[in-house]
């Protein structure tokens, strides 16, 4: 689009700073500003439930110096007014836009506020919160519970084990991660934890946490809805997260579950306001325009380039965003990965190793077309099954 001469990227983490690069990869030389409620410049998150709490700091994410833009660190932006085309900041300042990056990602669900004030209880979704709980660790916590059993749970039980300390695990699904990954890998996933020391308490959600008799203001245990209550000294909440909207309030774009846009990452009926990363919820081409928001590193990575690029060359030259999306974690060692949306499917099976050894595929298919792959110790499968998904085949699978 060629009239754009102020472009405003909001969200400074993974995809605004792959937008405001792609921005410049084509050609934009005017006004770009890059807003951020956090106070560092872009990093990378994954480190932040890995190494980053055993100790090793490095969460570079490379090309974030040679922008040439206009950095607004530690600031939220409050409002959206798309008639006048203005970004408002939580200081008054206000931000005007020819072109804008909705990149906002996502904040973690909390426990009631109460709850989550009491010392010892902890997120995880910025470096601020790694580095908290890692101080954590390291005074020696007697009893770990992780609240919630989704992949950062189980990354951070996964490495309080590493680091050599008790840690229960809770879920309220009786499989964690099974909407996930299929049953199958959820249930190898469940007896791995187990076999590594975690507690794993399943099918049981936490009702309320609750303070030490000693101190009103620690957290001493967790209740369960079975009524039990669990001692715990450290928790963290692992609950999911939600995408980080409330900002775009009244500002009349679409909101469900996401900022709405179209295939081509546009804000529905906006041809100047483009999003990317965890905040986007999207029809995707290659599921039957199926209507999804993703929470993962390469999808913020690529949407942010494609929206970038998109929002210079304008709606009619834009590329819509198919891309297959995928995730690996690494949970006592072991490398579990998936691809698609095994949750689509009607039919499932283990294509590859066996459960016994630890090192098996799962294909996951509708209507007899791959829709999803899931990999325990098999990176190579996974990438076979991912390059099928993507090229729609039609597959043999059976129930
Ligand atoms: C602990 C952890 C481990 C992870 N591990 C993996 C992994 O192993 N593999 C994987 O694929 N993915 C992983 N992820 C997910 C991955 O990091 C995210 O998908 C990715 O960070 C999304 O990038 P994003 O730019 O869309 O959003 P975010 O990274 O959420 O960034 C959004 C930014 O916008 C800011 N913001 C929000 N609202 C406002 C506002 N109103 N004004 C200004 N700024 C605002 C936020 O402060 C934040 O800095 C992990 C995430 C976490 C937290």
């Amino acid at each position: 689009m060629s009239d754009l001469e102020r472009i405003v990227v909001v969200g400074a983490s993974l995809a605004g700073l792959r937008a405001a690069q792609a921005i410049r990869d084509e050609g934009f030389t005017g006004d770009l500003s890059l807003v951020g409620a956090e106070p560092h410049l872009p990093y990378n998150r994954p480190p932040l439930s890995k190494n980053v709490l055993t100790g090793d700091d490095d969460v570079t994410l490379p090309g974030d110096d040679r922008l040439g833009a206009t950095w607004v660190g530690g600031r939220r932006a409050v409002r959206l007014a798309t008639t006048e085309r203005t970004v408002v900041l939580d200081d008054g300042r206000e931000l005007p836009y020819d072109g804008l990056v909705i990149a906002t990602g996502a904040r973690p669900r909390r426990l009631p506020e109460d709850q989550m004030a009491l010392a010892g209880v902890h997120v995880l979704r910025t470096i601020d919160d790694a580095k908290a709980l890692r101080s954590a660790l390291r005074e020696e916590p007697g009893q770990v519970v992780v609240v919630g059993g989704g992949f950062i749970g189980g990354e951070v039980a996964s490495t309080v084990r590493a680091l050599g300390k008790d840690v229960t695990l809770i879920d309220s699904r009786e499989l964690p991660m099974d909407g996930v990954v299929g049953e199958t890998v959820a249930g190898w996933l469940a007896a791995h934890h187990r076999r590594n020391g975690v507690e794993l308490i399943s099918g049981l959600r936490v009702t309320a946490l609750e303070p030490k008799a000693t101190d009103a203001t620690r957290v001493g245990a967790v209740r369960l809805s079975d009524g039990r209550s669990i001692p715990a000294d450290l928790v963290v909440a692992a609950l999911g997260v939600e995408p980080d909207t409330d900002w775009l309030d009244g500002s009349g774009l679409e909101l469900d579950g996401g900022v709405r846009t179209d295939a081509r990452l546009f804000a529905l009926g906006e041809s100047r306001i483009v999003a990317a990363g965890d905040v986007v919820r999207w029809p995707h081409g290659l599921f039957e325009d199926e209507l999804v928001r993703i929470e993962h590193w390469a999808n913020a990575n690529e949407q942010g380039t494609l929206a970038g690029r998109n929002l210079l060359r304008g709606p009619a030259d834009a590329e819509p965003y198919a891309a297959v999306p995928g995730l690996g974690t690494r949970v006592h060692g072991v490398r579990v990965q998936w691809a698609g949306f095994p949750r689509l499917a009607d039919q499932s099976m283990i294509v590859a190793g066996s459960v016994e050894d630890s090192k098996f595929a799962v294909a996951f298919a509708r209507r007899g077309t791959l829709v999803g792959a899931a990999t325990v110790a098999f990176p190579r499968e996974l990438n076979r099954l991912r390059a099928a998904i993507a090229s729609a085949e039609a597959v043999p699978v059976s129930a």
